[in-house]
């Protein structure tokens, strides 16, 4: 039985596929933009005996709200480009099974909530992610035309926010826990000022990075469907909660000042997560003050040789 190739393998949900049935790769060890390059791969790997069973493909262009804003560009071809390619390489070489991950924040701005799989391409996506929404919406349009055309059994995972161990803590391009347990961290070593962007307001469904794994892999291993699956806690919790919990694990009594020269974004994507909730009636996930604990250990341990 061939291995499950993890694309994005260093990354913040790939670097959690671990064991022996996973065969890993990160964007230093293949090029996922250019088709030909994954072509060569699973040509040599079918020489070799050891294409894979399989795709989770966690491989994206990724970046918090300010991120996304500065790089539209390159969040449209970059992601359009690499999921377009693997997916045509993965059916060609007759790989039976391709999980593409895409985002709540895919859906549409205006939109009646909950967010659920049947609503991603109801109306535009939110201004300030627009070109990484429409990039990963096509992944979908993919998929469920290979579904029809190919027959092949493909679908794609939507996760809320993100956030957990090696994740990126760049403090301009970064998603909000990550540069918020970084800012922190330089708030109390230098004794600056901590600096939460936007009015704290706005509402997000947080999961941790290991629960999107064991979820991603439980949904390898049983699901078939054709719909996307919305991989979320669909517990919402404000910005502000979030900096609380983070100020208290970290023991921070400082000043937090809410800088409303940047930007909120969505105001709210509360989703739907009926299908895994129907089909794993017994998941636990893990509750967030655990997931950020355990997020800024890791942090201490390892900084400043973190993702930056
Ligand atoms: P989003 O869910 O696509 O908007 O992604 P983010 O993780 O970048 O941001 C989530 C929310 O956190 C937004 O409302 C931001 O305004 C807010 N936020 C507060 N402080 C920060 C910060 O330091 N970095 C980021 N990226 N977002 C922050």
């Amino acid at each position: 039985m061939g291995k499950i190739l993890v694309t994005g393998a260093y990354g913040l949900v790939g670097s959690q596929f671990k064991g022996e049935e996973y065969e890993r790769i990160g964007s230093g060890d293949l090029n996922l933009i250019n088709q030909k390059y994954i072509d060569d791969h699973f040509y040599w790997s079918e020489k070799n005996g050891d294409l894979p069973e399989g795709i989770i493909h966690c491989a994206a262009k990724v970046g918090g709200i300010q991120g996304n804003m500065n790089g539209q560009g390159q969040f449209f071809y970059e992601n359009i480009s690499m999921n377009t390619a693997i997916i045509e390489s993965a059916r060609k070489f007759g790989i039976k099974k391709f999980i593409a991950f895409l985002s709540t924040c895919v859906f549409p701005d205006n939109v009646e909530y909950p967010l659920s799989p049947n609503k991603i391409h109801l109306g535009p996506p939110h201004q300030s992610n627009y070109a990484y929404a429409y990039a990963k919406r096509m992944a979908d349009i993919q998929i469920k035309s290979y579904r029809e055309q190919y027959g092949v059994n493909y679908f794609s995972v939507i996760p809320c926010n993100i956030y957990g161990t090696s994740d990126n803590y760049n403090l301009e391009s970064g998603h909000v826990i990550p540069m918020l347990i970084h800012k922190m961290h330089l708030a109390k070593k230098n004794n600056t000022e901590f600096k939460v962007w936007g009015s704290g307001r706005p509402l997000r469904e947080f999961i941790f990075s290991e629960d999107v794994a064991k979820l991603t892999k439980l949904l390898y291993d049983n699901y078939d469907g054709s719909d996307p699956v919305i991989l979320s806690t669909s517990e919402e919790i404000s910005i502000g909660s979030v900096v609380e919990m983070i100020a208290e694990i970290m023991e921070y009594d400082g000043e937090i000042i809410f800088d409303r020269s940047k930007p909120d974004g969505q105001y709210r994507k509360p989703s739907d997560n009926s299908i895994i909730k129907n089909m794993f009636p017994d998941f636990e996930f893990t509750p967030i003050r655990d997931g950020l604990r355990k997020s800024i250990s890791w942090f201490n341990e390892n900084y400043p040789k973190v993702r930056l």
